[in-house]
């Protein structure tokens, strides 16, 4: 049976914090990364680097960590941000295992120490010098202490580990999050569409209905009030179709000022009708930018509704919509296509 990602993570995880701690790397999300990369030998070039900076220096100085995770670890290209999550996920749990662990193992130290005297004071009593047994007591007491202070450094990296991979992992949910939603509208991105509009075409095409919206003459806008009023404009459209969309239907941003929306398994005349209603209550949307007074309110968009037929791809469905759209631009703007029966 192979194993899981969080045994995986685990025994990467416990290879890699000794390895830090031998070779004094401070336990940085950038380090842990790279050292996390390393154990896991998923990149001999890497590897081969930081072996040979370690024989040199017997450390890695932080400017060739940070180039080597920028070279190997953070290439976007290269870097599998839901896996690694998945992983750091893994990792945490496991260092929170490994904390209460550590904790439970200090108690079983205490029992025993307290066993040990026990058994001294047996020993006393039976006729050993009093000498003897302070020189058995010194010997464990600095023993003891020994591996105590061993085991508080040891608990003290991986609590500061462990909060390192929090926020590394909160930072990555940040960039997770970043790749799907658009920055101005706070909608769903284009990418966020591609990937939601394949997943139902391979889960679950039958019904999958597309709405393409343009608004209508935006340029004008721009020209004539500015871009900043223009991106205002921008948001509250996609917040009015937000208002809109219910019973699964699914806003994004797809271009400039052109949207999407995604209705799983319906009918394609009751989508029209929910384009129909978005439409109207577009017609009646006004901006006013506070600065200059100016309000805009002759808003209006162009919609081109598509059903998914059998075979088709998500890209000839898209063109379905978008050719439905130009037709409604053609045709004076401000409508949707099909026409109501
Ligand atoms: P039509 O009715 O044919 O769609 O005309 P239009 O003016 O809306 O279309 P066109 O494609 O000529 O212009 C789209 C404009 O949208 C051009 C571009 O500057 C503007 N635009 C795209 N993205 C943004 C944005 O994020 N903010 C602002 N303010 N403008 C944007
Ligand atoms: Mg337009
Ligand atoms: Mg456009």
């Amino acid at each position: 049976m192979s194993p899981t990602l969080l045994q995986t993570a685990a025994m990467h995880l416990k290879r890699a914090v000794p390895l830090m701690l031998k070779h004094s790397i401070p336990t940085t999300p950038t380090n842990y990364a790279l050292w996390y990369t390393y154990v896991g030998e998923q990149n001999p070039t890497l590897n081969q680097k930081l072996d040979t900076i370690i024989s040199q220096y017997s450390t890695c100085p932080p400017i060739d960590s940070e180039q080597l995770y920028r070279q190997f670890v953070a290439d976007p290209t290269q870097l599998d941000v839901r896996n690694m999550r998945q992983n750091l996920d893994a990792m945490a749990t496991e260092l929170s295992q490994s904390l209460t662990d550590t904790r439970s193992d200090a108690s079983t130290f205490q029992n025993r120490i307290k066993g040990h005297f026990d058994k001294l004071h047996r020993v006393e009593d039976e006729g050993f010098s009093v000498e003897q047994v302070l020189d058995l007591v010194r010997n464990f007491v600095k023993e003891a202490d020994d591996i105590r202070s061993s085991t508080e450094y040891f608990t003290e990296q991986l609590a500061r580990a462990q909060s390192e991979i929090t926020s590394l992992r909160h930072r990555l949910e940040q960039t997770e999050k970043d790749m799907l939603f658009d920055a101005l509208t706070s909608c769903l991105n284009r990418r966020a569409f591609d990937e939601d509009l394949a997943g139902l075409l391979a889960q679950s095409p039958q019904g999958t209905c597309l709405i393409l919206l343009d608004i209508d003459h935006f340029k004008a806008f721009n020209d004539s009030y500015g871009h900043q009023l223009g991106d205002l404009v921008l948001k509250a459209v996609a917040k009015r179709v937000q208002e809109a969309c219910r019973d699964g239907a699914k806003l994004y941003r797809v271009g400039g000022e052109e949207f999407g929306i995604l209705v799983p398994g319906s009918q394609l005349m009751r989508v029209r009708q929910l384009a129909e209603a978005i439409r109207r209550s577009l017609e009646k949307l006004s901006v006013k930018d506070r600065r200059s007074g100016n309000i805009i309110d002759n808003i209006t968009a162009s919609f081109g509704v598509a059903q998914w037929q059998a075979k088709q791809s998500s890209t000839q469905l898209f063109e379905v919509a978008d050719n439905l759209l130009y037709q409604a631009k053609n045709l004076g703007r401000n409508r949707v296509m099909p026409m109501a029966p």
